[in-house]
């Protein structure tokens, strides 16, 4: 079978889990999120091509050690809510820009995708999420990060009852984003972040990470 979405994060969390437990705290890992995003973004516009996937690796890696720090089961999370339908407009390709109000929706639809490995996730949201142009995708994916964002800052400030249910949602949904965008860079996400990740932190090559990065 292809990789799960757990391998992944258990691939990211042996190289930088250590680390990202003794030097950063959630704002860390939000900028540095952040901070490879735009990279990304600015490699995909000046057509770096591998750069940019290199960049967005990254970039998922710090996503990742988010999800991890909050224990968020994002296999769960799409079986969930993604199963073969847009949660908000239950549509199959996804029709959400005619109907505008964006809330999601229970649905009666009995789940037809369901699958186990990151590689067919990307080929259900493919099937949900089509044709989108590179350039919308990545104005839309910094509007989406900020949403990511602001969930957490919510969850962080509440007073009294937090509610848990409100970040994985945050955190699936905005997986899906990313999922979309490697749709449209045309990539096998989990393969090629396997293969990045294959020798330890792609900087120092060390697994635990050794590097100390700060900006
Ligand atoms: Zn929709
Ligand atoms: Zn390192």
């Amino acid at each position: 079978m292809d990789k799960t979405i757990q391998q992944l994060l258990d691939l990211s969390d042996r190289i930088y889990g250590l680390q990202d437990a003794r030097l950063y705290d959630l704002g860390d890992l939000f900028y540095y999120h952040q901070k490879w995003l735009l990279r990304y973004i600015d490699d995909k516009k000046n057509q770096r091509l591998d750069k940019s996937v290199e960049k967005l690796l990254v970039s998922l890696a710090w996503y990742f050690a988010i999800i991890s720090s909050f224990g968020i089961d994002l296999q769960k999370m799409l079986e969930i809510r993604y199963s073969y339908k847009c949660p908000f407009c239950l549509g199959i390709p996804c029709d959400c820009q005619k109907n505008k109000k964006r809330q999601s929706q229970k649905t009666g639809r009995p789940v037809s995708g369901n699958p186990k490995d990151l590689i067919n996730w990307q080929k259900v949201i493919g099937k949900i999420y089509p044709n989108e142009s590179t350039e919308f995708r990545n104005l839309e994916i910094l509007r989406h990060q900020d949403i990511f964002h602001q969930s957490f800052r919510r969850f962080r400030q509440a007073s009294g009852k937090k509610n848990m249910h409100e970040i994985e949602i945050a955190c699936v949904d905005y997986f899906v984003e990313l999922l979309k965008v490697a749709n449209n860079l045309e990539i096998d996400l989990a393969t090629e972040f396997s293969k990045f990740f294959s020798n330890g932190c792609f900087v120092c090559h060390k697994s635990p990470c050794e590097c100390f990065y700060s900006e």
